[in-house]
């Protein structure tokens, strides 16, 4: 079990747990991937203190380093799920469990734009995960629609399930020259339930499945956490970086403007302290 768990690792999950392994917190950064914030993007920045003209992806190779050396640990993953427990969370990172006491949301400004009729079919049709649903599919017609790598890869899993898999590029991506699934050049527009079926409509007709798999890098907040407050897409936190939800905090992007390195920096060290203490109230109130 971990004290925390920090999902998103920008300027804002790194610096969160530098300071939580200050305060002797046992945690780890969840992430989608290595080199995916947009402080990789940068190609010079030229307001971080104390750093002139540093490159973006140097400036967080040396955050991640600084946080690996004094005992964070990093877990690669798309986190799909957080769910509160009483005494813990259970977070989804790719197809594994990960518990913990507290969780801190560092998952920036990006969020995915949902197909029109997506969010009604997840469940009754529609899944986010390969492991999970695979076996309801065996010998069926499937869609993978993907704007990550690693969609190829939950594709080539899904074909030793099902007869058929088509798939559809929801943001164009590098694809193995070997595989077993077809790829369908049309863009993905919407989703509706025709009949048993879902019915993905494209730039260029429609087509009938029994299900589709959808993996992007992120997922919208309502999906990853619900009951998290939020105004005009993001995270509402109080000077403490608590958010709605008990021992949920969140820093950087995610919250608000302005969408900087320093700002993303700090309030992942406040959410980290903050955190730390409560976790340590907690445990003194139990004796
Ligand atoms: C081209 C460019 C240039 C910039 N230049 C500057 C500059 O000069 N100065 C400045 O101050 N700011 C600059 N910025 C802004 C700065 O990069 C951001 O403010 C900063 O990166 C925010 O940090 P963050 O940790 O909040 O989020 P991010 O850096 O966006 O990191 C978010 C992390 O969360 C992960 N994630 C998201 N969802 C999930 C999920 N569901 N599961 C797992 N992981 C997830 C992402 O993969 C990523 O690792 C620039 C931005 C860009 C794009």
């Amino acid at each position: 079990m971990l004290d925390i768990a920090i999902i998103g690792a920008g300027p804002a999950g790194w610096s969160a747990a530098i300071t939580a392994r200050m305060r002797d917190m046992r945690c780890a950064v969840l992430t989608a991937g290595d080199q995916t914030g947009w402080l990789y993007k940068a190609a010079k920045v030229e307001n971080y203190p104390g750093l002139p003209a540093v490159k973006g992806a140097d400036l967080l190779r040396s955050f991640e380093a600084q946080a690996l050396d004094l005992g964070a640990e990093k877990q690669l993953g798309v986190v799909r799920q957080i769910q509160p427990m009483g005494q813990s969370f259970m977070t989804l990172c790719a197809n594994e469990i990960v518990e913990s006491r507290a969780v801190i949301l560092c998952m920036g400004a990006a969020r995915p734009r949902l197909l029109p009729g997506e969010e009604a079919l997840v469940g009754q049709g529609v899944s986010y995960c390969g492991t999970c649903d695979a076996m309801f599919y065996r010998g069926r017609r499937i869609a993978v629609l993907s704007a990550r790598e690693s969609g190829a890869e939950e594709a080539e899993f899904l074909t030793r399930f099902a007869s058929q898999v088509d798939f559809y590029f929801l943001r164009s991506h590098a694809l193995p020259e070997a595989r077993g699934f077809s790829v369908v050049e049309e863009k993905p527009l919407s989703l509706s339930q025709e009949g048993e079926q879902i019915r993905l409509a494209t730039d260029r007709g429609a087509h009938d499945y029994d299900g589709v798999f959808i993996f992007r890098p992120a997922v919208t907040l309502e999906q990853l956490l619900p009951g998290l407050a939020q105004e005009k897409g993001f995270i509402v936190v109080n000077r403490r970086m608590e958010t709605s939800l008990p021992l949920v905090y969140a820093a950087g992007d995610c919250t608000g403007q302005p969408l900087q390195i320093a700002k993303a920096v700090g309030e992942g060290n406040v959410a980290a302290i903050s955190a730390a203490e409560d976790l340590q109230r907690a445990a003194k109130a139990q004796g």
